[in-house]
Formats: C-alpha cells, sequence, structure tokens
C-alpha cells in the first residue's frame, strides 16, 4: 500500500510542490507520488529547477538553448502521461550542472510563498548529483520560514542502497512517463556520444524499486515578517535550518 504525508493543514484539496534539479527528476523520484497525489485528489504544481540543458553539451544539434527547449517539452509531455493532464509546472531556468544556492533561495521562496506551499518534496541531499544536494539545500531554505512539510526524494542513492518502498503501484504509468524524455533514454541526439543516455539496467532498476519519501522537517520556524521581499525573510534565506531530524512517515488516513 502506498504510504502518503499527511497535509501540513486540513485543505480540501492541499497543495504538493514538486522540485526537481532537472527535467526527468519529477518522473523517476516522484513519479509514483504525483500519480498517488492526483487520485488522492491533490493539487500539484512541478518546478523544474534547472532546464537540463548541459545533458549533451557537445551537440552541434542540440545546443543548449534548443537541448533546454526540448527538454522542457519532454517534461511536460512526461508528466501528461501519468495521466495528470496539465500538472502546472514552473521552470526557474538556472544552470544545469552549477546550480547555486546563493540568490536562488529567495526566489524559490517567494514562489512558495506565492502558492501557499505547505508540503513540499526535493532531491534528497544523500543523491550523489550535485545539482541534487544544491536542490535539497535550496529547497531547506527556502522553507525554513514557512509552516511547511519537507520531504526528500531519492534518485540515483535509491538506485545504489534499494529501500523498501513507500510508493510501489503505478509503474507502468512511470514505464511511460519516463519514456517521454526520450533525449534521456534513446539515442535521439546523435551527434554527442559522450552525452548522457539511461543505460537500461538503471532505468530499469530506478522504476521497478519504487520510490520512497523521508520526513526532513515537520517542525517549522515561525518567522517575525513572512514577507518574502522584507530584510528578516532575506536574511531566513541565508541561514541553513538546524532542524537535521528525519522522523518516520506517517501513513494517510
Ligand atoms: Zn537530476
Amino acid at each position: 500500500m502506498n504510504t502518503f504525508p499527511r497535509p501540513a493543514f486540513r485543505q480540501r484539496r492541499p497543495l504538493l510542490v514538486i522540485i526537481a534539479p532537472h527535467p526527468d527528476d519529477d518522473i523517476l523520484g516522484c513519479g509514483l507520488l504525483i500519480d498517488a497525489a492526483r487520485r488522492a485528489g491533490w493539487r500539484l504544481l512541478v518546478v523544474a529547477l534547472t532546464d537540463g540543458q548541459a545533458s549533451h553539451p557537445n551537440s552541434a544539434r542540440w545546443p543548449a538553448a534548443a537541448l533546454g527547449r526540448l527538454r522542457r517539452g519532454e517534461m511536460r509531455r512526461g508528466l501528461a502521461r501519468l495521466g495528470a493532464g496539465r500538472v502546472p509546472l514552473r521552470f526557474m531556468g538556472w544552470r544545469d550542472g552549477a546550480l547555486a544556492v546563493d540568490g536562488s533561495a529567495l526566489r524559490l521562496r517567494q514562489l512558495l510563498h506565492a502558492v501557499g506551499a505547505t508540503n513540499v518534496v526535493a532531491a534528497s541531499p544523500v543523491d550523489h548529483h550535485p545539482d541534487h544536494r544544491a536542490a535539497w539545500q535550496l529547497a531547506r531554505i527556502a522553507t525554513s520560514a514557512r509552516w511547511c512539510r519537507l520531504h526528500a526524494y531519492e534518485v540515483w542513492a535509491r538506485s545504489e542502497t534499494p529501500q523498501r518502498p513507500h510508493f510501489a503501484a503505478g509503474k507502468a504509468a512511470k514505464r511511460w512517463a519516463m519514456a517521454a524524455h526520450r533525449s534521456q533514454v534513446t539515442g535521439y541526439i546523435a551527434d554527442d556520444p559522450e552525452g548522457f543516455v539511461f543505460a537500461a539496467p538503471i532505468l530499469r532498476r530506478l522504476i521497478e524499486s519504487g520510490e520512497t519519501l523521508r520526513l526532513g522537517r515537520t517542525k517549522v520556524v515561525r518567522s517575525r515578517n513572512t514577507d518574502p521581499r522584507s530584510r528578516s525573510s532575506r536574511a531566513a534565506c541565508r541561514e541553513p535550518h538546524p532542524d537535521r531530524r528525519a522522523p518516520a512517515l506517517r501513513r494517510s488516513p
């Protein structure tokens, strides 16, 4: 049975915000979660921090800007294939391969503030990719002054050390959704032999192993001033959150 985080507040249709360092992390790390959330009546917002435009750096046919546009389209198509219809998507357009924490945390915080985010999932800090670790730091700092539950999902770390998944249903839809990312799972970009393409066994393992969520923080800091443009709020964005506990997930009612 799927395990689902409790909404931070009693809401008729709570909002779940998924923070993806690259297009395809939303499906790889949260495809089953998105499917479960949709069925449970949650609203969804997916935030892509980068366009993944560094995956094929030597392609003449797909220079960075064109590759970024291609991958944005793949992301939209992948989410649509999950049956989620038109999931609201926000592209931050930050630099792939060099995701920085500095000023980006404030912009992410402003976005989360604007949509009233109370439940956020982000790539895990144990994932062995600098952009994934940076995404976690960004999410942690950006949610530090809000009433907000923050969960971590694993992509790469999970493929190395499989655990008992919280989400296991819906793998066929997830497989179909990942196939939409043809630049990453096929030889669609043929003029860059150094470019990234998933090896079939790894992709299979990432899909078949299900998904795990870890609660990164449930305690929430009250900010005296919750206006993201304020000085105290900007200071909160620069300060790392001290709470590193990871309590067990609770089963949804
Ligand atoms: Zn990624």
